[in-house]
């Protein structure tokens, strides 16, 4: 896996950057103003999005803010242009999902992310922005999923990883039923600023912990377990080597403006006296495929890159993670030629340690 990849899989779109919600662990700058994606940058990511879908299957995933507090109308001219071959996806906090949402999600085909944090005491990071907890209104918007037969999957935030937390957790995204669970231990990065370093075995025991639950009932994709049984499979074959791409996907986001930042969603609506505002172009004036041709040459993207190769030439997880994020190193390292990070300790580093003590703690006496 040598330099990014100029065809992506999927983009991630900013209809708003607005959020109804202020939850204390966000990373966005700006999500208490209303700026909205003219529909014309929206065209102008159809250009090449078409073409990509047109020769496999493609994504557009659509973030925020909170994506739905730009309305279905916008967001309906803003879905527009891109051809049936596109799959959508919103990543949403629910708390505007009712019946009218469900019909729009269904009649536009929009697969639905949900953010919770699990039972409603895990939840007191999420508020509205007059203070008051969030959680019955995101549980008012999956119920409306739910009534209406919609698939969903659910991303958690974890701040503390504690004993009991893993089982806890698995526990309600059973009950609540979604299909996939992706968990995030919190990160520091963006206008967040809080801790994210935890202690080694406690971040171990979380993870081992979640792949038991796991296997009592495995009835939800678990987004990292399966990342990291994939990988240790292909360690037992001997064919972990092909596992990373070939080349880096650059994910680039487009901001509300056209404004376009690949790798890390994170950046995008930050500024640096070093590296100005982290943007490699802007699909108003030039086409997304073109800035994505050139998107090595955006100067903290070729610091990245040395920092991936300095990962490859001294980090043992290398082959799972592949170099980890650039927006952790950033926030984190305060460049993107560093390597480890709290981030990727608790994300990659621990996660894969938590998956291998599980399996050793329960194989079979004859292994
Ligand atoms: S785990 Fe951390 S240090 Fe290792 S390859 Fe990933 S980002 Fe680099």
């Amino acid at each position: 896996m040598r330099g990014l990849a100029t065809v992506p899989s999927y983009v991630v779109m900013q209809p708003t950057t607005l959020c109804n919600l202020d939850c204390a662990y966000c990373y966005l700058p700006f999500r208490a103003a209303d700026r909205r994606m003219p529909v014309p940058v929206a065209e102008a990511v159809a250009a090449s999005v078409n073409r990509w879908a047109a020769a496999g299957r493609f994504s557009v995933v659509w973030h925020g803010g909170e994506p739905l507090a730009a309305g279905r109308e916008h967001l309906a001219a803003l879905l527009a242009p891109f051809g049936p071959e596109v799959e959508h996806h919103v990543q949403t906090n629910a708390t505007l999902i009712d019946d009218a949402w469900c019909a729009f999600f269904a009649e536009h085909g929009v697969r639905v992310s949900v953010s919770v944090d699990g039972p409603r005491e895990r939840n007191g990071d999420r508020v509205t922005r007059a203070g008051r907890p969030a959680y019955d209104r995101i549980l008012r918007g999956v119920a409306a999923l739910r009534r209406h037969g919609l698939p969903f999957s659910a991303l958690a935030v974890v701040s503390y990883p504690e004993p009991g937390l893993a089982t806890e957790l698995y526990d309600y995204f059973l009950d609540l039923g979604c299909d996939v669970l992706g968990i995030n231990i919190e990160e520091t990065e963006g206008v967040n600023t809080r801790d994210n370093s935890h202690d080694a075995r406690a971040v171990t025991a979380f993870w081992a912990e979640l792949v038991a639950a796991w296997r009592r009932e495995p009835r939800i994709h678990l987004r990292e377990v399966e990342w990291s049984l994939r990988y240790a499979g292909a360690v037992l074959e001997g064919t972990a080597d092909g596992l990373l791409p070939r080349r880096l996907d650059p994910i680039p986001t487009v901001g509300h403006d056209g404004s376009v930042t690949v790798l890390s969603p994170e950046l995008a609506g930050f500024t640096d006296v070093r590296y100005g505002d982290f943007s490699s172009g802007n699909v108003l004036v030039t086409p997304l495929a073109e800035i994505l041709a050139g998107a090595e040459r955006t100067p903290w993207v070729g610091e990245f890159l040395a920092g991936v190769e300095a990962c490859r030439a001294s980090c043992p997880y290398f082959g799972f993670c592949g170099g980890g994020h650039a927006a952790n190193r950033y926030f984190e390292l305060g460049r993107f030629d560093g390597t480890e990070t709290a981030h990727c300790r608790n994300s990659k580093i621990h996660l894969l340690e938590g998956v291998l003590e599980h399996a050793r703690d329960h194989q079979s006496p004859a292994a």
